[in-house]
């Protein structure tokens, strides 16, 4: 058989051809437009859809126009007015630089050009098929500015128009497109609507970042943004986001990655945030992420597809990499700058069986209470009802009257304190010569199996697994917060004072706190001791440990060491008689080091009552143990050998070995 001859294309089949690549749908398309009215220097555009953008689709901008000369020549390929020379794609600023789009539109549909410059008396409106103009642009009226018409987009594609019959899945990409370009550009106002229908999206001109997300995605994203700027100069970029905080998550991710203030998708950054997010996300939802990335456009390659969708750069791993550490210290810094609200009653001092609704009218503070972040528990679980005798039975027989106890919390946002302590600098040294580096390593590395009650799990650190016991694990690291965050602690808010003298009571009727009245005298004479040796105390607690006392010997909060992480508030009695018993006053170091293990004793008992968050989440102690601890205890703790000593990790398999892996190094 003959070969079959070779013949050059015909040059509107090419471009026809090329067009295709670069417009894909009516959203590469408008991305296209929007993206030339930015570089025209816009601060309005206006944008009108029919048909999803397969039959219509207008884009009305106030930038500069276009010379009317350059209209003979603006459609056709490879024509710009933003590059000459190669090396120019060095330091290229603009959207545009391949003169492509328009002329690409034209190949794949009907467009009509309505312009007008400053320096012109009037607009001229100019047509085009196939990169060509139909006619001698006509004079007519205009306002400053260019209007562009795209019509019956891939009237000359029957395949490609056949393949995007769904208008509505059109609009949809169309409305993400020109949602992202208003809120990266917030000092631009956007307009986006059906034809012959109301406006469906409008941000206004010199917005900022944070009103567009709330005008587009609303306020529920929107209150929960964290801020991210810095700049890199190893690797040369700055880097801006807004990203939401644990409070918040989604189904659908949404993620707006802008690179040198071009819409791009980056999988592998996407991907290594999304893992951050496990962390704090229940499973299978997502954060809201706006990322602004500017890296020196010399390292950066943004001519590596026809929609320019993707951009290449140098260091891209390491880049991600310390985009990654910075939003992981963010999101645990934004943990510990809160400050929760805990309902607490005593019986006999207030009504224990009131409603939470009750609680509500009936609380001080309210001011500083968001009911939209109110979080409830389940009054079944509350186990501080076994210091109330009577009043216990009525709590679990009559479901009609639980007990609730509503937490909320409120960002607090503080500046650091500097702590120049020579004796809490002392204690954090120990802590860090102590440090077993292996240990840190299997700690920094693990990966978390599953909870097998609330005291313990197993994790797995390469090839092995572990059976860790959480409260030794957390009672170490609660001891380290104390003196890493001394002076430095958000609260946990007692909305419901609780007097101290009470508090010593209950603990002394627990049979397993021992004490000998013969020495210690009654337990109303020890109730107030502690009292008045708390009092007397009281400044030097609230300023370095954030522990609230009231001269009237009322406990009013308690330090907040992981957001989202609470105690068990039932061993809140014996916490407060163990602070006046067991910590040493005496020596500036020895209280410090005491009252820390008291208190990180008392909060390594977690809280095992049931929550609903704000957000509809299930909110347990196994999620908070998955989520929450071993998070931190990945991120934060220093571990010595004692760990393995106290029996809080053991390898399962194989025992006797822990101790040659984890020899002192
Ligand atoms: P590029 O943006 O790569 O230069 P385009 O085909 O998108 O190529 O646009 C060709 C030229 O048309 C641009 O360089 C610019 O001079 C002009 N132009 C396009 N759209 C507009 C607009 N909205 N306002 C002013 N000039 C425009
Ligand atoms: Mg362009």
């Amino acid at each position: 058989m003959e070969p079959a001859c070779i013949r050059k294309l015909d040059e509107v089949v090419i471009n026809r051809i090329a067009a295709g690549e670069v417009i894909q749908r009516p959203s590469n398309a408008l991305k296209e437009l929007i993206e030339n009215s930015i570089d025209a220097k816009s601060t309005n555009i206006a944008i009108t859809i029919k048909s999803g953008g397969l039959k219509y689709l207008q884009i009305q901008d106030n930038g500069t126009g276009i010379r009317r000369e350059d209209l003979e020549i603006v459609c056709e390929r490879f024509t710009t007015s933003k590059l000459q020379t190669f090396e120019d794609l060095n330091t290229i600023a603009t959207y545009g630089f391949r003169g492509e789009a328009l002329s690409s539109i034209s190949h794949v549909a009907h467009l009509t050009i309505l312009t007008k410059t400053c320096n012109d008396k009037c607009a001229y409106r100019a047509q085009y098929i196939d990169g060509k103009l139909k006619e001698a642009p006509k004079p007519c009226a205009g306002n400053q500015g260019t209007q562009i018409t795209v019509e019956d987009l891939f009237y000359n594609i029957s395949t490609r128009r056949n393949a995007l019959k769904n208008a509505n899945d059109e609009y949809q990409k169309i409305f993400q497109v020109v949602s992202k370009y208003a809120i990266h550009n917030a000092n631009i106002g956007f307009s986006l609507k059906k034809f012959g229908e109301k406006t469906e999206l409008r941000t206004p001109i010199k917005s900022n970042h944070i009103d567009n997300i709330r005008i587009i995605h609303g306020n529920s994203i929107a209150k929960e943004l964290i801020e991210i700027k810095f700049s890199d100069t190893k690797y040369e970029f700055d880097f801006h986001a807004l990203i939401t905080n644990a409070n918040y998550s989604t189904k659908k991710p949404v993620f707006l990655l802008f690179i040198n203030h071009r819409l791009v998708d980056s999988p592998l950054l996407r991907k290594v945030i999304d893992r951050v997010y496990t962390a704090y996300l229940p499973k299978g939802t997502h954060p809201f992420l706006y990322f602004s990335l500017e890296i020196n456009p010399k390292i950066c390659d943004v001519n590596v597809h026809p929609t320019k969708h993707e951009v290449h750069f140098l260091h891209e791993e390491q880049i991600i990499d310390r985009i990654k550490e910075e939003i992981e210290k963010k999101l645990l810094g934004s943990n510990v700058s809160r400050t929760m609200y805990i309902q607490t009653k005593l019986p006999g001092v207030q009504d224990v069986l009131q409603d939470a609704g009750d609680a509500e009218t009936s609380t001080g503070d309210k001011a500083k209470r968001d009911d939209k972040n109110l979080v409830r528990t389940d009054a079944n679980q509350q186990k501080l009802e076994k210091f109330f005798g009577e009043s216990q039975s009525k709590l679990t027989t009559n479901p009609a009257k639980k007990r609730k106890f509503p937490i909320t919390q409120h960002i607090n946002k503080s500046d650091k304190v500097v702590v120049r302590l020579l004796s809490v600098l002392e204690l954090r040294k120990s802590i860090e010569t102590q440090c077993n580096a292996n240990l840190r390593d299997l700690f920094a590395q693990h990966k978390f199996v599953g909870c097998i009650n609330p005291t313990q799990a197993l994790i797995q650190f390469s090839t092995k697994l572990f059976l860790c016991n959480t409260k030794k694990l957390s009672e170490e690291l609660f001891y380290q917060f104390l003196l890493y965050d001394f002076q430095n602690f958000d609260q946990i808010v007692l909305e419901n004072p609780l007097p101290i003298y009470d508090l010593v009571i209950m603990a002394l009727e627990l049979t397993n706190i021992e004490y000998n009245p013969e020495e210690d005298g009654t337990k109303e004479e020890i109730a107030n001791t502690v009292q008045t040796i708390l009092t007397e105390k009281a400044e030097m607690l609230r300023t370095y440990f954030a522990v609230d006392i009231n001269p009237e010997g009322y406990l009013k909060a308690i330090p907040l060491l992981l957001h989202n992480y609470l105690p068990d508030l039932t061993n809140l009695p014996v916490y407060v008689l163990k602070m006046a018993t067991e910590v040493n006053y005496e020596d500036e170091k020895e209280c410090f080091d005491t009252f820390s293990r008291q208190t990180a004793q008392f909060y390594s008992t977690i809280s095992q009552t049931d929550e609903i968050l704000s957000t509809g989440e299930n909110f347990n102690w196994a999620w908070v143990v998955e989520h929450i601890v071993y998070p931190a205890l990945k991120k934060y703790i220093i571990p010595n050998e004692s760990i393995i000593i106290n029996g809080a990790i053991l390898q399962v398999a194989n025992l006797p070995d822990l101790y040659k892996v984890f020899e002192r190094c």
